[in-house]
């Protein structure tokens, strides 16, 4: 059984553009507005010597009440799926509201998840790592999908157990 990555997060992180660099594709869509990806889309990927199967979500509005509708089924269901869950924030956009509700949500699950701070290029990553440090998921990874770079070492990371 290959391990299972699920990519959640709010709308517009960065979560098809990963999707596509894990499996290189150019599958899922990538745009820059939000709800594009409505329903959770699968892909089979290897990087070195790592293969892997991949979930891209629609990803989570944050403009409904609770948590339940906050989180999207869908991206409820890939959670359940997976063997490992990367929460991606977007490190040029900060922390949003949509993002604590989403915290909140994994840090009640028992899962593993691991926090990862997107689109890391041409900023000062550690800065921004510091605003989301305290959502209790731990220090973020950080990567910058768009350019790969980083993925390689997170999906070294990630996987390291499987
Ligand atoms: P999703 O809604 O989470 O699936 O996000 P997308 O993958 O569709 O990306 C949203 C926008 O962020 C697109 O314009 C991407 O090109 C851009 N983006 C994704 N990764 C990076 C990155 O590493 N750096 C920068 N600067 N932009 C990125
Ligand atoms: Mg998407």
């Amino acid at each position: 059984m290959l391990p299972v990555i699920a990519l959640v997060g709010r709308p517009n992180v960065g979560k098809s553009t990963l999707f596509n660099r894990l499996t290189r594709s150019r599958d899922a869509l990538v745009a820059d507005y939000s709800g594009l990806t409505r329903d959770r889309k699968y892909g089979e990927g290897r990087l070195g010597d790592r293969n892997y199967i991949v979930i891209d979500t629609g990803g989570i509005s944050g403009d409904e009440e609770g948590i339940d509708t906050h989180m999207a089924d869908q991206s409820l269901a890939a959670i359940d799926e997976a063997d490992v869950v990367l929460f991606l924030v977007d490190a040029r956009a900060g922390l949003t509201a949509a993002d604590e509700m989403i915290a909140h949500h994994l840090r009640r699950n028992h899962k593993k998840s691991w926090l990862v701070m997107n689109k890391t290029d041409a900023i000062d990553a550690d800065s921004a790592a510091a605003e989301f440090y305290g959502m209790g998921l731990g220090d973020p990874l950080h990567i910058a999908a768009a350019h790969g770079k980083g993925v390689r070492q997170l999906v070294d990371l990630v996987l390291e157990d499987f």
